[in-house]
Order: C-alpha cells, then structure tokens, then sequence
C-alpha cells in the first residue's frame, strides 16, 4: 500500500529535480550567450561596464542568471533529497504486515463467575460449567 501510494512520488521528485536542473542550466547557459559588444568587463559572464545602449541586455543576463541560479538551486536540493526520500519509502514498504490469523480475530471471553479464560469460541465456561455471555 505504502509502495502504490509513495514510488510515484520518489520518481516525480527525480523527474522534477532534473526538469529543474535543465531548466536553470539553459537559463545560465542563454545568459552566457548574450553578447554584449561594449562590456569591458563581466564578472562569471555578467558584464558590469556596460554602454548604456545596452542596458536592457545587461537585466535580460542578470534576468537569466538569478533565475537560472534559482531553478538549478532548487533542481539540486530536491536531487539531494531523493534518496532520503526513497529510504524512507523503503522503510516505510518493508513493515510487514501484521500476520493474519483468524483465531486473533475474538478475544478471549473470561467467565463471568469464577473468573477463568476460556477459549474465544467457548461457550461454556471450562471451569465451572457457567454460560459465557
Ligand atoms: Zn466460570
């Protein structure tokens, strides 16, 4: 039960993690390929002196990286905690399941009068005699 209700979760966590991963991997990778003729000079790819001509390139990069950083950043945590995820799980599938015996189903009947266990399917009380309610 366990299983059918959680292993569609660990492989759509996966799937996600990685969908994310990609995703922020072109946004980083597009915001490398913007080119920018008057920057002089860019930090990890980022042109910080820029002309002002080509200003509105300038926040598509910045626009590219944060969210690129964000997407990759949230792709990798959940990779992270996917096995944790499959473990417990797998912990979770592996508690047996309590063992089904039909004779567990009734407890016990004590008698009424002296007090003795009886059998769950006895009627009669085996010590002394009396009818068992
Ligand atoms: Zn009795």
């Amino acid at each position: 039960m366990f299983a059918r209700v959680l292993k569609p979760k660990v492989r759509s966590l996966f799937v996600q993690s990685v969908v994310l991963i990609i995703i922020g991997a072109i946004l980083i990778g597009w915001s490398q390929s913007i080119h920018i003729p008057s920057a002089y000079n860019t930090f990890l790819g980022i042109p910080y002196d820029v002309n002002p001509t080509f200003e509105s390139s300038l926040y598509e990069i910045l626009a590219l990286v944060v969210f690129g950083v964000l997407f990759l950043g949230f792709g990798l945590g959940e990779l992270a905690i996917t096995p944790y995820v499959y473990l417990l799980e797998k912990r979770l599938f592996q508690i047996p399941p309590p063992p089904f015996n039909p004779s567990f189903r009734k407890t016990a009947s004590f008698c009424r009068y002296c007090g003795t266990q009886n059998t769950p399917d006895a009627v009669f009380c085996s010590k002394c005699g009396e009818k068992l309610t």
